[in-house]
């Protein structure tokens, strides 16, 4: 959808690693997965599609799998991709597991720290697991519960939120489906795209194009 600079693409990569922490998602392994998804969505060869699997630990389960085989494919050099986001050094570090152990780490100390009641705890998990977290409400809801501006579409893809506050616009899958190319996911008079307003920023400040 759109391109920046070597340099800020290397800046955006690194942010990437520092608020995604321990659940970091290998950049161009997520890549290659989401095109397959919008290749074959909704069909068998959909990496994550709920129509075919049906239960969430199954679904979450097929995915990992698909997503880790891309990941080492990347991580040995027997996949390479020319027009993803590649930082080979970060990307070691971000993969390793001692890394992903020293931010749940540091997620804990600002628990011991800052949390006012033990009931915060519970976030905890929620919060190890944040980038995985949302690729799944993504990939399962929004193929799975909504509504449809394009009913002519052949896959399950559906607008989950009327004003998709959740996943900054993720959320309306059928539109995306049916202009995978659109900067903005929004359509409807009351949808909102917050991740478009950021790009649109971001455009603005001539940061991407
Ligand atoms: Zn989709």
């Amino acid at each position: 959808m759109f391109k920046m600079s070597p340099f800020w693409e290397k800046t955006f990569f690194f942010l990437t690693f520092i608020f995604q922490g321990s659940s970091f998602l290998h950049p161009a392994a997520y890549s290659v997965m989401h095109r397959r998804h919008h290749s074959h969505a909704d069909t068998p060869k959909d990496p994550h599609s709920p129509v075919h699997l049906k239960n969430i630990i199954s679904f979450n389960l097929a995915t990992v799998v698909e997503y880790r085989k891309l990941v080492n494919e990347f991580m040995k050099g027997e996949r390479t991709i020319t027009d993803a986001p590649r930082w080979h050094r970060l990307e070691s570090i971000a993969e390793s597991l001692w890394t992903r152990v020293a931010f749940i780490f540091l997620y804990f100390l600002f628990y011991v720290f800052f949390a006012t009641s033990t009931w915060q705890y519970l976030l905890f998990p929620l919060h190890i697991t944040m980038g995985s977290m949302h690729g799944f409400i993504v990939n399962w809801f929004g193929h799975k519960t909504g509504y449809r501006n394009y009913d002519s579409m052949p896959d399950n893809s559906k607008n989950t939120l009327p004003v998709d506050f959740l996943m900054m616009g993720e959320l309306y899958q059928n539109n995306h489906h049916r202009k995978p190319k659109e900067l903005n996911f929004a359509v409807r008079w009351f949808e909102l795209d917050f991740g478009y307003l950021a790009t649109s920023v971001l455009k603005r400040l001539k940061i991407i194009y």
